[in-house]
């Protein structure tokens, strides 16, 4: 049971734009896998929510401290790559490296032991968890009918993001939220994503507050990233007076960088990535302080496939859990598992309990993603 194998591969060809200035055209690199090969033959995948020239770069570091290392220890082994790249690491494109290798290591040790991740992480508490789609404002006509496609789709919740929330006046903002209520009506949950880790984003406690409120009047689930992601006094200030639970922390990494905004109150739901932010070994350790804390953990994921599994395993294992988020449509969550991820009526998805993450990867389908 050791590491015989580490495979880093790229998606192209289908990547979703992210609305941000610089926009990511469907060739771009954003979402790399990395699929580990046992000795025994067994194989494990992880996700990472980045490029692969940037997972190659950390791979250089980080293969040497993998070579002979086990396949089922996976919170020893990534500890200490963590620990060991305290120089060219502590967060960023290593850190991110690290993400996929714990996911896949996970997977491994579900598959060696014919247990879901779910329970190997602590126990399950539930089945089955309400994904939310997420998608992107739009100008209102073209919201409306992005927002009905995705209603089509059996979402029973689902988060708008930024572009052009947030941009323009207040007006529009009211009419993009209004447009979006009576879109959906009463019975489908919206949450508002701001985007406030954008380059340059300008706004402050007063204006997420006022923003808030305005909201509140729509009954909004949660306000998402209403502030730069490093103005944490900020947030806290805000999450004292918002009438609307607020989010964030999806572009934090390694538990440590968690602690103060839990601790801290910082945020009412934290939003932590696992393809990102150091695996789910960290996700869990940070969940279970959110927990003790009471506040909300709701994974973020601007996904793959292998990313959304992994979530629903963390979301099988923590006692306070009630969504994923879902990206929608996007072809690398819909169209490279054999079996498709599928809403039950009430918008449910099953998290499945077959060994390890408990999915298969079409390999043909995978092969039209890497190669492109
Ligand atoms: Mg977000």
């Amino acid at each position: 049971m050791k590491i015989a194998n580490v495979e880093v591969i790229p998606l192209i060809g289908a990547t979703v734009d992210g609305g941000w200035p610089q926009g990511h055209e469907p060739e771009e690199n954003l979402h790399t896998l990395i699929e580990i090969t046992s000795d025994d033959g067994i194989t494990g995948i992880g996700s990472c929510f980045t490029s692969g020239a940037l997972i190659r770069g950390a791979m250089e570091l980080l293969d040497p401290l993998l070579a002979g290392e086990s396949t089922v220890e996976p919170e020893r082994v990534t500890e200490k790559l963590r620990q060991a790249t305290f120089w060219q690491g502590r967060g960023g494109a290593v850190e991110h490296a690290i993400s996929g290798i714990d996911i896949a290591l996970w997977d491994i040790m579900g598959k060696a032991c014919g247990q879901p991740v779910s329970r190997l992480l602590g126990g399950i508490y539930r089945d089955r968890i309400k994904p939310y789609g997420s998608m992107l404002f739009d100008e209102p006509d073209v919201l409306r009918t992005r927002l009905q496609e995705t209603v089509s789709r059996g979402f029973k919740a689902i988060k708008l993001g930024w572009r052009p929330f947030g941009r323009r006046d207040r007006k529009f903002d009211e009419l993009l939220i209004r447009t979006a209520r009576s879109t959906v009506g009463e019975d489908v949950e919206l949450m508002v994503d701001a985007g406030g880790s954008e380059q340059f984003w300008p706004h402050g406690v007063n204006w997420a507050r006022e923003t808030a409120k305005m909201l509140a009047d729509y009954d909004i689930v949660w306000f998402e990233e209403a502030l730069p992601p490093d103005d944490i006094e900020g947030y806290i200030e805000l999450t004292k007076t918002s009438p609307v639970p607020i989010a964030g922390g999806e572009v934090l990494t390694r538990r440590q960088s968690f602690i103060p905004w839990i601790e801290r109150r910082a945020v009412d739901i934290i939003q932590p990535d696992c393809t990102k932010n150091g695996g789910l070994s960290e996700s869990r350790r940070l969940a279970w302080l959110a927990f003790d804390h009471n506040v909300q953990m709701v994974s973020h994921g601007w996904n793959t496939a292998v990313g959304l599994a992994a979530d629903l395993q963390l979301a099988a294992a923590m006692p306070v859990a009630r969504y994923v988020e879902y990206l929608t449509p996007c072809a690398y969550i819909e169209n490279l598992f054999v079996e498709p991820f599928e809403l039950d009526a009430e918008g449910f998805l099953q998290i499945p309990t077959r060994p390890g993450l408990g999915f298969e990867i079409d390999r043909d389908k995978l092969e039209t993603f890497r190669r492109r």
